[in-house]
């Protein structure tokens, strides 16, 4: 009752949900009789979990933020939304999104703009900007985001809370609809380090329905976190950090400049050793990451076509109904991907820009994997700027995706990274938290929530 009551009153303000379950006390009961009845409880028992609507829930509406998605209940959970089930989990709702998970700020839903709880005249970050904000403001205890390029991250740092983007393939993409499947991952937002690890145990694992989810073994992120003796003086002695030359300084806002470099002292304290680490191919993520994603995205979201889900627009004949559909389905972000992704995969043009996308994806992983082998973790802002102004850059695409710097390599690499409150900005009268990113290597997860929960 709480925590719905406390959504409601901050709803108005927020608008970080899309849809408010309607079953979330009757879901309640059923655990409580549980307890009545002595049976064991999963460990998300109660747990009010929100959910970003890109991914499917049984009978809730599950839109995406576009339109063309008015209307879908899917007939079945996403299986991240399985297993929270499974475990005792309650979803309280389905939060906002840029349409597809496609910008920065949120701004590009096609229901609502979604605002930020620490200043609500500036935007919550995106495109998780519904489930950070609502994490935030506590109208749930934690919540499922998705990350492209940064879309849990980004969010996180933004609204101050915690955001672990998984290794690619740690959790099932069944349910979640597809923006650019080679870099799309499950993640999970949360006000602690602990509940991440937490999240995350619940979600991760093989699925027979997902060929492309791992069949490593998950570890128990928890009793990693427990096993940590928080009375020792240097409790991370011996662990190599890396800290990212091309993501401070140049381009980056002083003050986050400045915590980042704050929280790099703290480590140091805490016993590590910082190393300054160069990633010579580090900007050539942005352009290969816009041209990759909307390319994959341009055949993802070939499937909405008006006759298979939600919003069908009248026509005399079937490709008039297809572009009907289409035309009054989909927002103009969405548009330009889809112009752009089917431009770069074209004829002619091909080889000048998809394959060598893919080549200077290939550098990249290169040159993380060898940063990594010198450092366990390596670490950069989650944001060159702290939360921005409502409206600010909606006219201006190419601002809006140069945000994007310092989280889109880590997808491209399927790298692990850990976001975390670190510090503040001071702008006017508002105190804008600052996010740092903690990379990890491929499926050491663990490794990542030890040193964030140690940090925090
Ligand atoms: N802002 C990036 C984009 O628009 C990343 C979004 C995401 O991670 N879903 O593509």
């Amino acid at each position: 009752d709480s925590y719905l009551n406390r959504l409601r009153a901050l709803e108005h303000h927020l608008k970080s949900f899309l849809h408010v379950s309607e079953t979330v006390r009757s879901d309640a009961r059923e655990i409580d009789d549980k307890i009545l009845r002595n049976e064991e409880l999963g460990p998300l028992a109660g747990v009010l979990v929100a959910v970003k609507d890109n991914i499917c829930t049984a009978g809730m509406p599950s839109t995406a933020g576009s339109r063309i998605l008015d209307g879908y209940r899917p007939p079945f959970d996403a299986t991240a939304v399985k297993k929270i089930k499974e475990l005792g989990g309650i979803v309280i709702g389905k939060t906002n999104l840029d349409e597809f998970g496609m910008g920065s700020s949120t701004e590009a839903s096609a229901f609502q703009v979604t605002a930020n709880p620490w200043d609500l005249s500036r935007v919550p970050g995106g495109s998780s900007g519904g489930s950070a904000s609502a994490v935030s403001a506590r109208q749930c205890v934690v919540s499922l985001g998705s990350d492209t390029g940064g879309s849990v991250r980004q969010p996180a740092s933004f609204c101050g809370v915690v955001g672990l983007k998984p290794t690619y393939g740690r959790v099932s993409r069944f349910g979640l609809m597809a923006y650019a499947s080679s870099l799309d991952v499950i993640g999970c937002l949360s006000t602690t380090v602990a509940d991440a690890g937490i999240l995350l145990h619940a979600i991760s694992g093989h699925d027979t329905l997902d060929a492309t989810s791992s069949k490593r073994e998950v570890s128990d992120f928890t009793s990693q976190i427990s096993a940590v003796d928080s009375f020792e003086s240097k409790p991370l002695k011996g662990l190599r950090i890396g800290l990212i030359r091309e993501t401070l300084d140049k381009g980056v806002d002083g003050q986050v400049n400045s915590a980042i470099r704050a929280a790099a002292s703290h480590l140091e304290e805490l016993g590590c050793s910082i190393n300054e680490v160069s990633l010579p191919s580090f900007s050539l993520g942005l352009p290969a990451y816009y041209i990759l994603a909307s390319s994959e995205s341009s055949s993802n979201l070939a499937r909405y076509d008006g006759v298979r889900y939600g919003n069908q627009a009248t026509a005399d004949e079937l490709t008039g109904l297809y572009e009907n559909s289409r035309a009054t389905g989909f927002g103009s972000e969405v548009k330009m991907r889809i112009l752009m992704g089917t431009y770069a995969l074209s004829a002619g043009y091909y080889d000048a820009y998809y394959k060598r996308a893919q080549q200077v994806r290939t550098i990249i992983q290169k040159s993380f994997r060898a940063a990594l082998d010198e450092n366990d973790i390596l670490i950069s802002p989650a944001a060159p700027s702290a939360a921005y102004k409502i409206g600010e850059k909606v006219d201006d695409p190419l601002a809006m995706y140069a945000g994007d710097i310092m989280t889109v390599n880590v997808n491209l690499a399927g790298l692990p990274a850990l976001v975390l409150p670190c510090g503040f900005v001071q702008d006017g009268s508002s105190n804008l938290p600052v996010g740092l990113q903690m990379i990890g290597a491929a499926f050491d997860e663990g490794k990542l929530l030890k040193v964030g929960h140690i940090f925090e």
